[in-house]
């Protein structure tokens, strides 16, 4: 413990060119940046300039974590990667999120957070305990899938060592490529490319020094309410996250430090002995296709899902790329022989090895798809751009994901879409938590409790008035949008599992409201420093304000740039995955469906003005004024985007 309560107080400083290892102190940032992405998008403002692409030496991969992490009890010791990502156009600041247990070792061995610089002459990896910070030769390791150089690692080094890396993708530069540390957590974004790129095929961590806590006996009472809030059982937004119905062969598996029954985090053992965590949305990448496939329900999702996982791949850029050349192989421009990809037998087994491994290794076909859907339509032509619709934005292309929640279905989504780096799941999650509870009342579950009054107290407390339950009106919906995203920045800070924070609904209580200054009450508890819940929200505006400031400097144009694909304006919505019916609670709680609506594109434009409005911005253009950046204690960003026009006019 170096002077601050909850931190380890050094942040590791490597560059991979020069081979120095140096240290910052974590206190230059946490009074306004908090932890996690917060910090990582100081040191990325202050660091990365918008002329440095991606794979260049000088980007930066930073891997944090945040003040909660190493405490039990309080899911807060999740982790993220940060950096530029190769895999979105224009290239810009991204995000990936962890569970598993290598924030935490990387705490326990004295560091909040690795910033890494600079490219390697030969592959290296890092190893990380305590006070003993090397590089060391990782020549044998590459090439090799993840799962190998991970026993590798862990034969050589113990298995209690915490394992970070890349795998083939990531070393041969395909642009989705993702990172794989234990427990198979898995980040996307990219970053598997930009680790590649640096030659590091490893971090591995291990740690014994406990971080200490300001008032442990407070936080002791904070877990214990937290535990009692979060006991009836997995929330419902993960139960249908859930990649296999409860087997023998399926084992719960909860990442370093969780409140306990959060979510289905589980492995799973196939008969052919693949093992592995199977959980998240990347569970269900393949298996509506390999159920149609094969006929009945079977174990290729979870093999394609371990495929992804050991070369190294984002699952989620393995499912836009599948639709895409379904899309294509449907529309006569791309077929099997000129592929050399078995499209007309997607669902099988053979078809996701091919695809796989093609794309990993580069090979044929496999180098055009390696640049992700957007551009490899760029290189395919006859009319394949077309067939993108509805993946990307025009004017910004996210980390070739599907998109996550439906505008059509909840409005406050439409700013998460226009506006976020990436899909904005964890923003999204804080809508559909409550109502998927709300759904459970509505379809008279036993048990249900979040009846319409409840929801209408949850808007209240959580989404910045009642007005916000109705989805019958747009109104409300702008003041919804900024509260969960200055929450979410702060959690991302923290940084505390979405699946279980915010706490919103609460079956044990008289009224099954949660209390939505929680997370304040753990921070202040873990670090000393009093912040209410108030002080938090405007600490996530700071770092939302400083995320929207890289953005624009790297080639977002405001409103211009906040848009949505055209289909939710033209296309009514059929259906979604949580709810066929697309029922939702309307004016005094009533039921409501909003199947066959689309998004006004006047009230869109109106909910924006107001948007821009409540964030203190410029209505016209969406950009930010130096009054408010001055406000937020951003004086620097204020001036640097002065000096490059692009803050508004005042
Ligand atoms: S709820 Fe699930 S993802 Fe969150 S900390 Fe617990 S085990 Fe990890």
């Amino acid at each position: 413990m170096t002077g601050q309560y909850g931190y380890a107080g050094k942040i590791l400083r490597v560059d991979l060119s020069s081979g120095e290892i140096a240290c910052s102190q974590t206190a230059e940032y946490t009074d306004r940046f908090l932890g996690g992405r917060g910090i990582a998008a100081k040191i990325y403002w202050d660091e990365v300039s918008p002329q440095t692409s991606a794979l260049d030496p000088e980007s930066l991969l930073m891997f944090m974590t945040g003040p909660l992490a190493g405490f039990p009890g309080l899911s807060g010791s999740r982790w993220t990667v940060c950096g530029k990502s190769p895999v979105s156009a224009p290239e810009h600041f991204c995000t990936c999120n962890l569970g598993g247990s290598w924030g935490a070792q990387l705490k326990l061995a004295g560091y909040d957070g690795i910033v890494v610089r600079g490219r390697s002459d030969k592959p290296v990896y890092l190893f990380v305990q305590n006070d003993t910070v090397e590089l060391r030769d990782a020549s044998a390791l590459w090439g090799r899938g993840i799962f190998e150089g991970r026993d590798t690692l862990k034969r050589e080094l113990g298995s209690t060592v915490r394992v970070v890396a890349c795998g083939p993708a990531g070393e041969n530069g395909v642009l989705f490529a993702s990172l794989l540390a234990d427990e198979d957590a898995s980040g996307s974004g990219g970053f598997g490319a930009v680790m590649g790129s640096k030659r590091l095929k490893a971090i591995a961590v291990r740690g014994n020094k406990k971080p200490t806590a300001a008032n442990p006996e407070g936080l002791r009472h904070l877990a214990d309410i937290i535990r009692e809030y979060t006991s009836g059982g997995p929330l419902p937004l993960t139960m249908i996250l859930r990649g296999l119905p409860p087997g023998p062969n399926m084992k719960k598996q909860v990442c370093y430090g969780c409140s306990g029954n959060g979510c289905w985090r589980e492995t799973y053992q196939a008969s052919d002995g693949t093992k592995g965590k199977f959980m998240c949305g990347s569970s269900m990448i393949y298996q509506g296709l390999a159920h149609k496939y094969y006929g009945k329900p079977n174990e290729v999702p979870f093999l394609a899902t371990k495929l992804c996982d050991d070369y190294g791949l984002d699952a989620f850029g393995i499912a836009t790329s599948i639709t895409w050349l379904r899309r294509c192989r449907r529309a006569g421009i791309l077929t099997d022989e000129g592929t050399g990809i078995p499209i007309s037998e997607k669902g099988s087994l053979e078809f996701i090895q091919t695809l796989v491994k093609k794309i990993s290794l580069r090979e044929g076909f496999g180098d055009t798809l390696a640049l992700g859907i957007a551009r490899a339509a760029n290189v395919v032509g006859g009319g394949s751009k077309e067939l993108l619709e509805g993946m990307i934005t025009e004017h910004m292309i996210k980390a070739e994901e599907p998109p996550g929640g439906d505008p059509r279905l909840f409005s406050p989504i439409a700013f998460f879409h226009a506006m976020e780096p990436r899909v904005a799941r964890y923003q999204y999650a804080e809508t559909i938590k409550p109502l998927s509870s709300w759904l459970e009342w509505v379809h008279k579950k036993e048990g249900a409790y979040v009846t319409s009054d409840v929801w209408r107290n949850v808007a209240r407390e959580f989404f910045g008035g009642e007005i916000a339950a109705d989805f019958s009106t747009y109104d409300g919906k702008a003041l919804s949008a900024k509260i969960v995203q200055d929450r979410e920045s702060a959690i991302a800070s923290l940084i505390l599992c979405i699946y279980v924070w915010p706490i919103m609904t609460v079956k044990n209580s008289a009224d099954h409201v949660g209390d939505p200054a929680l997370e304040s009450k753990v921070l202040s508890a873990v670090t000393g420093k009093q912040v209410d819940e108030k002080g938090l929200r405007k600490i996530g505006e700071v770092i939302f304000n400083l995320e929207r400031a890289i953005r624009v400097r790297e080639g977002h144009r405001g409103r211009e740039s906040d848009v949505l694909p055209e289909v939710y304006f033209n296309t009514p919505l059929e259906t979604n995955v949580h709810d066929p019916e697309c029922l939702l609670p309307g004016k005094n709680g009533e039921v409501i469906s909003r199947k066959g609506e689309v998004i006004d594109r006047t009230e869109f434009e109106r909910m924006k003005d107001e948007y821009y409005q409540l964030r203190g911005w410029d209505a016209a253009t969406g950009l930010q004024t130096r009054k408010k950046l001055e406000e937020l204690g951003l004086k620097e960003v204020a001036q640097d985007l002065e000096r490059r026009k692009l803050i508004a006019v005042a």
